[in-house]
């Protein structure tokens, strides 16, 4: 087993938009994978032809570009254990299939639905299982010529796993340990259908991960009840020695009280539970992703490592390359983890504030232009580095920093009743004379010449600098006085100092 490559693979079903539990599932596969110098697959499971929704597949493939999580091999990747999507796989699932018909690991079924029904409705608790299995209508019960005869006309049948009660089947789990389940409580689940001619996700689930040498299944909490099942199908297959290591996450809980995190706890707390704003094509719903509510991925991607896993100590931000070195299935908990989206903004702040100016200042320059703002992207590059540390997103960049760009047009009337004083007027008027007389406008100098004015004059620097910010911002908030005046640039400054005196005075 252990010279064997590591091989992981994420095997979402595209029945909608990818929930961001599965979008942390894939992360740590991806994390397990990289760090083992191993290989990620992409497989798509869609043998439900029911349950299939256009569009969900390239949703998913966008979902992680964009996050930036890379697969080795897979749907659109392409790889030597290919084709990755399960319905292009129908022949290789028949002769499996029939490898279980021919051991007598599994038999054929006729009973109909309505059948099925009947004997719900006769026994209580009723189970398709060693029990009850010779009473229905399968080749266990029927002679081969039976069988073969309705067969041959056409009726059409499942194929089950034949399962042998009182058995203690043992899961051994990476992250729960030994779990163990008897197998009388399992019944004979269905591999096969006739009617479409596809296989079960137990089945094709099976048969990929053998024949894709999938060393480690790391996957939802919620398949943790298929495990015992799966592992009987590895042996019933003769495959028991290479079947892969489990690892059943912890569910994602909801923010407040108990249970599972639901896409209507997004809806009612008012945050994304999809990576990307998704477009249901049968009801025409839309829903918010945290793409397009202002999250950089990496900030998402910190936050997701983090619901189910910790490094040891209190250190929480994390590159997705430190996340590769530190990341430990054996650290995961086996309890859920509540979904704590406070935490997601506060990790998208520090993100901000850690991202490189001039990146910022490029995702920040469209929302400048649609309030029909003209300016060199230098002067954006400087208020954005003057101010990410006052925002958890970057839309929020504009409320805040707009100042830098349109002059105030009204005076916060709290704030000039107490920063306006008798004299402020006289006191601008000199010191936008003062600021106009000067060649080098830099922030260093302005601040020099303007203090020793200050105190040449005996002015309070207190009162000076309140009513100077007044002029410039219309209010009382703001960065250093200086770093103000410096981006407006002298004549703007001398400007807007003019205009307050003559509004205010
Ligand atoms: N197709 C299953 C899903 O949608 C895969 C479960 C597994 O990883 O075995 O999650």
């Amino acid at each position: 087993m252990s010279e064997r490559k590591v091989r992981v693979r994420f095997a979402p079903s595209p029945t909608g938009a990818l929930h961001i539990g599965g979008v942390r599932t894939a992360l740590y596969n991806y994390l397990f994978a990289r760090q083992h110098g191993g290989d990620l697959i992409f497989r798509i499971e869609d043998t439900d032809s029911n349950r299939f929704v256009p569009g969900a597949e390239e949703y998913i493939i966008e979902s992680f570009k964009w996050l930036g999580i890379k697969f080795d091999e897979g749907v659109s990747f392409g790889g030597n254990y290919g084709p990755y999507r399960q319905s292009e796989r129908r022949d290789i699932y028949k002769k499996y299939v029939q490898v279980l018909l021919d051991s007598g690991k599994a038999y054929i079924a006729f009973d109909t639905p309505e059948e099925l029904d009947a004997k719900r409705k006769e026994i209580p608790n009723f189970q398709y299982d060693a029990s009850t299995r010779l009473s229905m209508r399968n080749s266990l019960s029927m002679s081969k010529e039976e069988v073969d005869a309705l067969i041959a006309e056409g009726k059409q049948y499942v194929v089950r796993f034949k399962i042998e009660p009182n058995e203690d089947v043992h899961v051994n789990d990476i992250i729960r340990g030994d779990v163990v389940i008897n197998s009388s409580i399992l019944d004979d689940k269905v591999l096969y259908k006739s009617a479409d001619e596809l296989p079960t996700y137990h089945l094709a689930n099976i048969v990929d991960d053998h024949l894709m040498e999938v060393t480690h299944v790391i996957r939802g909490e919620e398949w943790l009840p298929s495990a015992p099942l799966h592992v009987l199908l590895y042996r019933a297959f003769g495959w028991a020695d290479t079947m892969p290591e489990f690892a059943h996450l912890p569910l994602l809980l909801k923010p407040d009280g108990n249970g599972k995190l639901s896409k209507r706890d997004g809806d009612r707390l008012g945050f994304p539970v999809f990576p990307l704003e998704w477009h249901d094509p049968k009801t025409g719903e839309v829903s918010s992703g945290y793409r397009e509510s202002g999250y950089l991925p990496e900030a998402v991607i910190n936050f997701l490592a983090l619901l189910g896993w910790n490094p040891g100590n209190d250190q929480e931000i994390m590159s997705l390359d430190e996340l590769v070195k530190l990341f430990d299935l054996h650290r995961c908990s086996k309890a859920g983890a509540k979904f704590d989206y406070e935490k997601a903004r506060w990790f998208n702040h520090e993100y901000i504030i850690m991202k490189d100016d001039k990146e910022l200042a490029e995702l920040f320059m469209p929302v400048i232009k649609e309030h029909g703002i003209d300016v060199p992207m230098e002067t954006v590059v400087t208020v954005v580095g003057l101010m990410k540390g006052r925002v958890s997103f970057v839309k929020e960049l504009w409320d805040t920093c707009k100042f830098f760009f349109v002059a105030p047009e009204e005076y916060d009337e709290k704030t000039v009743k107490k920063r306006w004083k008798e004299d402020s007027a006289k006191c601008m008027t000199e010191l936008a004379d003062l600021l106009e007389s000067l060649d080098d406008f830099s922030l260093t100098h302005q601040e020099e010449v303007v203090m020793k004015w200050i105190e040449d004059m005996g002015y309070h620097t207190g009162n000076i600098m309140n009513a100077f910010r007044l002029t410039l911002v219309g209010e009382g908030k703001g960065p250093h006085m200086f770093d103000i005046s410096s981006v407006l640039g002298k004549e703007e400054t001398v400007r807007r100092m003019r205009r307050a005196v003559e509004v205010l005075k």
